[in-house]
């Protein structure tokens, strides 16, 4: 299988760690270097009553933790669904060399993201660090099918960011 594909197979499944747990939301995250795992987590917003929790952050700070450095440098960041803003610059000064995620912010909800106009991938490609690769679209339908479609209804309780 291929490298990525597996890797974000594991991300899917702490997505679905995080939709069985109360609080939580089906956004996984794993941050892979050489082979090994740094660190994974979930989205736990709800949870922790802090809204800095996404995946990204969570699995960003327990990477930090293990390797006792905030630069992650030569890992890599698999996320089910893009990155918003906010992780996006999180993964930039992580230091993160590599970005992959599965669905992509066109295939989802509005609600998942905080601004309309902005385009987060031009925060990579406009970076004063060079040379970071991100890739989109890896099992992107499987990743897409855990979140809200672009025109689906959504219940008023699950509108986070409307
Ligand atoms: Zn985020």
């Amino acid at each position: 299988m291929d490298e990525d594909e597996r890797w974000m197979r594991r991300a899917l499944a702490l997505a679905m760690q995080g939709q069985a747990d109360p609080g939580s939301s089906p956004i996984g995250c794993v941050i892979i270097r050489d082979g090994q795992v740094l660190g994974e987590g979930y989205n736990e917003v709800e949870k922790r009553h802090d809204p800095t929790a996404h995946a990204e952050i969570v699995a960003i700070r327990r990477a930090g933790e293990q390797v006792e450095d905030w630069q992650l440098r030569g890992a890599t960041l698999y996320s089910t669904l893009q990155p918003c803003g906010m992780c996006s610059m999180a993964s930039l000064w992580s230091k993160v060399s590599r970005v992959v995620y599965g669905a992509s912010r066109a295939q989802v909800h509005r609600l998942y993201f905080e601004d309309w106009h902005v385009d987060t991938l031009e925060f990579f490609s406009d970076a004063v660090r060079g040379g970071i690769e991100v890739k989109g679209g890896v099992l992107a339908a499987e990743c897409a099918a855990l979140y809200y479609g672009p025109e689906d209804v959504v219940p008023i309780p699950e509108q986070a960011n409307i």
